[in-house]
């Protein structure tokens, strides 16, 4: 996903600026200058690109950066919070509850994906214990019901189609009767597609809204269609009241920007990613991490400027050492807990959530035996341990496995460097 390189490039112009030894007004510029270009070439829209830098500008205090202060994380944060803002609508879209009968209607151009993201949203509710069911309402391309016919089938999902009747409204309408009188809670109404936007399509649209008043209507967007994502998105709220989007084709060579300029444009969250054209390549998107893991917060690169930044000096050829021969243990985690925690917060409400987690990670950790905490075999952490940890520690089981997910994503991200350099401040290619 090429949205990945633009974390990567972000966070090296945050850390050339960091590297100069004055940071006035045009080394500031120059870093967000980097930033801007970054994300108008992963095709995020250059009104937004511009209030982005606009209000950075207001928030990071020069004097700050100039007195000493680690001008990395205050600008990082700043970016980090201006793409969460932008990725993050303020509301979130209505939420069906299981049990109770709700109606989800998608749109979108032909080929972005709908049919297919139909399914998937079905599919992942029903394996979480809902009762779903398809409407195909799709009467202008042929054999878009065959299409979901068949991957309705395929996940064992109920559907409701017709081969014979060519008005949308009126399948839409019968559709959505004869699955509330089954008592189906999730009914989903996948509607006609155009090649481009032309009225028909939005008039078609508007029907089968008005007949069947869904609870939420679905945007359903093709990463690749780049810097054309804003006034699509745009000109599909303009003719329903879109509530939500789900962001197709991120598995591609999409850059993916685009999915910022249609949050902007409809002013609904990103509720899912697409991934893959299989049935399971389907993911909840959440904002904050998501931008966590695109600035390398929290990543490799982050927690290498970590290690830089909070071991003294003289352990950190010892520590680097033991990392490129990929030995990570719970031990190596914990002391880098410990580091991290005597930094403190800077203040933002998101550090001061995740110094708490580390400190709840660390009484599990304390509850381990020493075999546990020096083994870098996370298979030996059976079920009974995970208990025993449990116990100890007064936290639940769920807590242990999440710390243990942590622990293996940290050891998945060492075991990298394998082979690689030992890499040295401000080295930042090593992603
Ligand atoms: P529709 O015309 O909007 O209903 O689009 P379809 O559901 O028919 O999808 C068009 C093509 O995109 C199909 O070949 C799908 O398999 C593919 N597709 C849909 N979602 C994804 C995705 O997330 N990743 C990838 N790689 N392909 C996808």
């Amino acid at each position: 996903m090429v949205l990945a390189q633009l974390g990567g490039t972000i966070t090296r112009a945050i850390q050339q600026m960091s590297n100069a030894t004055i940071i006035d007004e045009k080394v500031l510029n120059e870093c967000l200058n980097e930033i801007n270009r970054a994300l108008l070439n992963a095709d995020v829209q250059f009104q937004l690109v511009r209030n982005m830098q606009n209000n950075i500008k207001r928030i990071v205090n020069i004097d700050d950066l100039a007195a000493g202060h680690n001008k990395r994380r205050i600008i990082q944060q700043a970016i980090f919070n201006e793409l969460c803002n932008m990725l993050d609508p303020g509301k979130p879209s209505f939420t069906p509850k299981k049990g109770k009968t709700s109606v989800i209607m998608f749109v979108g151009l032909q080929g972005s994906g709908k049919t297919t993201t139909c399914t998937k949203y079905a599919y992942y509710h029903q394996k979480k214990g809902w009762k779903p069911a398809l409407v195909c309402a799709d009467t202008f391309r042929a054999g878009a019901f065959d299409q979901l016919k068949q991957n309705a089938t395929k996940a064992k999902i109920p559907f409701y189609g017709s081969y014979t009747e060519s008005d949308p409204v009126k399948i839409a309408v019968e559709g959505v009767d004869t699955f509330k009188k089954e008592n189906c809670d999730l009914i989903i109404v996948d509607t006609s597609g155009r090649h481009k936007q032309e009225a028909a399509l939005f008039e078609e649209m508007r029907q089968v809204s008005e007949a069947t008043k869904p609870d939420l209507i679905v945007f359903v967007m093709d990463s690749s269609i780049g810097q054309a994502a804003f006034d699509q998105a745009q000109a599909f709220k303009q003719s329903v009241p879109v509530g939500a989007v789900i962001v197709t084709k991120m598995d591609g060579h999409a850059k993916g920007g685009g999915a910022l300029s249609a949050v902007a444009a409809t002013k609904s969250p990103v509720i899912f990613i697409g991934t893959g054209e299989h049935m399971d390549e389907f993911e909840v998107f959440d904002v904050k991490p998501f931008v966590s893991r695109l600035l390398g917060m929290g990543d490799w690169s982050g927690f290498m400027d970590k290690i830089h930044e909070v071991v003294p000096k003289d352990q950190q050829p010892e520590l680097l050492q033991k990392l490129s021969e990929g030995n990570f243990t719970l031990r190596i985690m914990y002391e880098q807990f410990q580091n991290i925690l005597k930094m403190g917060p800077i203040g933002q409400g998101q550090e001061k959530e995740s110094q708490a987690k580390i400190k709840r990670y660390m009484t599990m950790m304390d509850s381990m035996t020493n075999e546990e905490l020096d083994s870098s075999n996370p298979k030996i952490m059976n079920d009974s341990r995970i208990m025993r940890i449990a116990r100890g520690s007064g936290r639940q089981v769920r807590e242990v496995m999440e710390m243990l997910e942590e622990y293996k994503r940290l050891a998945k991200i060492w075991s990298k460097m394998k082979g690689l350099k030992i890499p040295t401040r401000g080295d930042m290619n090593m992603r």
